[in-house]
């Protein structure tokens, strides 16, 4: 998903606007949060917190559901927990940026077997995301969220 915009940053109904023109392009199976939108690159700025209120508002809405899980939303009501984009644990860098690792599959009841499972870590706080095995993803979101300092882009 790519987004040429006239100017930066956009605004909060900007951004509501521009994500509700293109919800039909997400998976309908897919879970939803800040860091899916931060990674769509809608707006070069955006940051945890400014697209956290644009998932809230179109869940306000009725667009999007939210889960009983914190800032993970999702298309259908229906839809349970556990499922594509379903966040497998999320973590806070040094600056309290939140580094998280998604996965297309639910969590195994036997995590530290899964030496197959693809999943997807992410900070917020910096550019860093790598697409890894569970083992590796685990460890390195963990590495990642010891060491990192960037801080969430609040706007
Ligand atoms: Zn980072």
């Amino acid at each position: 998903m790519t987004h040429t915009p006239t100017s930066y940053p956009m605004s909060k109904d900007d951004l509501v606007d521009w994500l509700s023109g293109r919800i039909a392009e997400f998976d309908p199976d897919e879970r939803i949060t800040p860091l899916t939108l931060i990674a769509a690159a809608v707006d070069p700025g955006l940051g945890w917190t400014r697209a956290d209120l644009v998932l809230r508002a179109l869940a306000d809405s009725g667009v999007l559901h939210s889960t009983e899980r914190a800032s993970v939303y999702t298309l259908r009501p229906d839809l349970p927990a556990r499922g594509t984009g379903h966040v497998w644990f999320r973590l806070t860098n040094r600056a309290r940026s939140a580094v998280e690792v998604v996965a297309e599959h639910p969590l195994p009841r036997e995590p530290w077997d899964s030496d197959h499972t693809p999943v997807t870590w992410r900070c917020a706080g910096c550019p860093a995301t790598d697409s890894v095995r569970y083992k590796t993803a685990a460890r390195d979101a963990i590495a990642h969220a010891e060491t990192c300092r960037g801080l969430p882009i609040s706007v």
